[in-house]
């Protein structure tokens, strides 16, 4: 047995987590002889993945990312669930809501250096505090550089579950999802049930005041049953 293969932890994989036989200070105590290359060999078992689930609203994507996060903590891996909030300058305590039920405890944040230095405080964590699934919803609001982030978190073992709204109200691709969805290890696009005639919808219709909204409209208004209904595409009226 060479020295370096003597120094390395005795450690059990299980679902995909590296945990020590004997206890957190025999692993740390290992560690410590080890480069940083070595310990990262060491941690990081799985290649990091990232999972997209777009559709339009009422599509039952925010269940379903609480449904993959709540996976991922039956089976036994640590789960940081962030949000997207207009609202709120600095971090705050959240819940991913779904329209139909459910909910999922999450931190809010309303840029991308704010969900940066939330991560990065996961980060800092110990190995047995430290989340490595990291569930984000409302995706397509943030900023366009959370792409190259995710991606770098991404490469780094993590595994990474997004939701977002693929199309805006004018039916078009919207924000980051485009880009997510290329890089994507598994994309998901879900559709909701046409407010008019009951068939599979994809657009997401917002009224105001009964009828369609306008072209020139704002993108962004978070929304309600009262000013969204998802549309076929026969029933989807394509704003001017
Ligand atoms: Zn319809």
């Amino acid at each position: 047995m060479s020295m370096q293969e003597s120094m390395e932890p005795k450690a059990r994989v299980e679902h995909g987590i590296v945990e020590p036989v004997a206890s957190v200070e025999t692993l740390e105590v290992a560690l410590g002889n080890m480069s940083i290359q070595r310990v990262s060999h060491v941690l990081n078992t799985h290649a990091g993945r990232l999972e997209v689930v777009c559709g339009s609203m009422f599509s039952g994507k925010s269940c379903e990312l609480i449904r993959r996060l709540d996976r991922a903590r039956y089976a036994k891996r640590k789960v940081l669930a962030i949000k997207h909030a207009f609202d709120c300058s600095r971090v705050s305590s959240e819940s991913i809501c779904a329209h139909n039920r459910g909910a999922f405890p999450a931190v809010a944040a309303s840029s991308v250096p704010l969900l940066r230095s939330i991560i990065e405080s996961n980060m800092r964590l110990s190995i047995t505090e430290r989340a490595n699934v990291i569930g984000i919803d409302e995706v397509q609001f943030f900023e366009p550089s959370i792409v190259p982030f995710l991606v770098g978190l991404v490469s780094t073992g993590m595994h990474v579950i997004v939701a977002g709204l693929d199309m805006d109200f004018r039916g078009e691709p919207f924000g980051c999802i485009p880009e997510l969805l290329a890089r994507a290890d598994e994309t998901l696009k879900l559709q909701a049930c046409c407010f008019v005639c009951g068939e599979p919808a994809h657009f997401s219709q917002r009224l105001i005041d009964g009828q369609p909204a306008h072209k020139s409209d704002p993108i962004i208004l978070v929304g309600s049953e009262e000013s969204y209904e998802a549309r076929c595409r026969l029933h989807y009226t394509c704003p001017e």
